[in-house]
């Protein structure tokens, strides 16, 4: 059955963080970190067990309107992460009985992981690099989110439009 983790960040303690007018400002997509994006997004992961099946992702995928499970035993180990191209990869080698199958024999079980205080710019350089759109984040080895590439992008442009308006602001006083 899929079930979720809502982990807690340490940085939940920390003050909110708040902008000004400087060199950190300009350079803010180098300093951002993944743990600022997911106090917005919310740690919530959902999760499912290898032996479920593949019919019970393709469910849980189109009910949330989400293109990635993670994939962990029921004490919380990360095990692996199916994703929706993985079940088209395996849908292209035939579809006898595929919603039947265990997701833990298609699943991709070395999964690249990342921390809530990686920089947002090196984390979209690793998803880059190795072609995946979904990275879950890990902190003292539990779960604590899962942010996508999308998540990213739409963190950095709301960044840049709050920059550009406090440009303009400077600007005309
Ligand atoms: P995606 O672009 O996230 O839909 O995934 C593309 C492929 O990469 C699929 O085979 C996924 O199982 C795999 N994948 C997704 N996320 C990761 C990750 N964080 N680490 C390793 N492989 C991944």
């Amino acid at each position: 059955m899929p079930f979720s983790y809502q982990g807690k960040l340490a940085s939940e303690e920390k003050k909110p963080a708040t902008y000004s007018q400087s060199a950190d400002t300009n350079l803010s997509n180098a300093v951002s970190t993944v743990d600022k994006l997911l106090q917005q997004k919310g740690n919530i992961v959902l999760s499912m067990g290898q032996d479920d099946t593949i019919g019970h992702a393709v469910q849980l995928l189109k009910d949330k309107g989400i293109g990635a499970l993670v994939v962990a035993s029921d004490e919380g180990e990360l095990q692996g992460i199916i994703s929706e191209r993985d079940i088209v990869r395996r849908l292209a080698d035939g579809s006898d009985g595929i919603l039947d199958l265990p997701i833990g024999e298609i699943m991709t079980k070395d999964v690249v992981t990342c921390s809530p205080d990686d920089s947002m710019i090196k984390v979209l350089q690793i998803m880059t690099e190795g072609r995946f759109r979904h990275i879950p984040v890990v902190q003292n080895g539990m779960l604590v989110g899962l942010v996508t590439i999308g998540d990213m992008v739409n963190f950095r442009l709301k960044e840049l439009e709050y920059e550009s308006l406090q440009m303009k602001q400077m600007i005309v006083g």
